[in-house]
This record gives C-alpha cells, sequence and structure tokens, in this order.
C-alpha cells in the first residue's frame, strides 16, 4: 500500500493516534522536532499518543 505524504501545513489541530487508532481533535499546543507532528498539551508527553517518547 503506497502511502501518501499529505502535507498538513497550517493545520492546528493534534495529530497524535494512540495504538488503538483513536485519533484526537483537540487544538495543537506543541510541534515535536523528531517527528514533525501537532500534539495537544496532554499528549505531548504521553508515550501511548507519542512514538518519540516510547521510542528511548
Ligand atoms: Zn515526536
Ligand atoms: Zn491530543
Amino acid at each position: 500500500m503506497p502511502t501518501t505524504e499529505n502535507s498538513t501545513l497550517g493545520t492546528d489541530t493534534c495529530q497524535a493516534v494512540s495504538a488503538w487508532d483513536e485519533p484526537c481533535d483537540a487544538p495543537a499546543a506543541r510541534e515535536c522536532a523528531e517527528c514533525g507532528l501537532s500534539f495537544c498539551m496532554a499528549h505531548y508527553d504521553d508515550p501511548d499518543w507519542h512514538p518519540c517518547l516510547a521510542s528511548v
């Protein structure tokens, strides 16, 4: 399956997706320099939603 790279410039919604495929539609508060995704305050620090935190 080809992965379409959709650049979501200007998006201000949390781009976190949990391990159980539950999306978050809260307003984004912080952008991660590692993965380039925007997260709400709650999910930026949550490894269940932010893979960067879980990898190390
Ligand atoms: Zn990240
Ligand atoms: Zn979120």
